[in-house]
């Protein structure tokens, strides 16, 4: 799932400062489950942006399942054709959202998008996957080392784990520490003598925003039209 986490306080007081009229808007799916965005938050948030701006501002809540899908956007349109601002508790792309279905209203990131994890137990999240557009789990034991090796290497370590800890960042373990260990636990080590070619990292971010098209979805779309 996406992880997020609320801004500062006073970088949202700051950001809200001067609008009279605000949406705080939660998303009911990704930041729901990191506890950064869903109802309880937007409550919490809400009430403590009518104490630090008082008389200055007029604060709705609500909260819609996902932020970036255009049908739950849609449920909100009154209240937000109420507002002259909606501070967004979804993440990145829930504030894009809203901007690209309602281009009238000041759209306000209410939280600091972060990565794409994994619950590692309750209140941990960690960082799993960047996205990269080409994956190679099947040859790294399952391991991402492109999210979680902090030189994204792909052909094993550096000169630098100590202890099986990354040289970087003491406190995590070392990709390709975590990789070597799981296979062998598979017994499939030699899996580690195929070098991985370089990348064509055009498939990643570094080419720009990436598309997805299913011609086979669209066809459905317009014959059900
Ligand atoms: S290899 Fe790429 S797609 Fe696969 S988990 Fe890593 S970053 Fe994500
Ligand atoms: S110690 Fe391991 S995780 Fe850290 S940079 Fe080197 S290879 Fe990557």
């Amino acid at each position: 799932m996406i992880v997020a986490q609320q801004k500062p306080l006073e970088d949202i007081r700051q950001m809200a400062r001067g609008f009279r009229r605000l949406l705080v808007l939660g998303c009911g799916t990704c930041t729901t489950v990191c506890f950064a965005g869903g109802e309880k938050e937007v409550g919490l948030l809400a009430t403590s942006l009518r104490s630090a701006l008082g008389q200055e501002i007029e604060i709705e809540e609500a909260v819609v399942q996902r932020q970036c899908e255009w049908e739950f956007l849609d449920q909100v349109g009154e209240a937000v054709g109420r507002a002259e601002a909606v501070l967004s508790l979804g993440c990145g792309v829930g504030v894009q959202g809203i901007g690209e279905r309602y281009p009238g209203v000041v759209v306000l990131p209410g939280l600091n998008t972060t990565f794409m994890g994994l619950t590692e137990a309750p209140g941990i999240w960690e960082e799993r996957c960047m996205a990269c557009g080409d994956c190679l789990l099947h040859r790294t034991g399952g391991i991402c080392p492109v999210a979680r090796c902090a030189k994204s290497l792909l052909n094993g370590p550096c000169g630098g784990p100590q202890d099986g800890h990354c040289e970087i960042s003491p406190e995590n373990p070392c990709a390709w520490v975590l990789i070597y260990d799981r296979l062998m636990q598979q017994g499939r080590v030699e899996q580690l003598e195929e070098i991985i070619p370089v990348r064509d990292w055009k498939a990643s971010h570094s080419g720009g925003p990436r598309r997805i098209v299913r011609p086979d979805l669209r066809e459905m779309v317009e014959e059900e039209v």
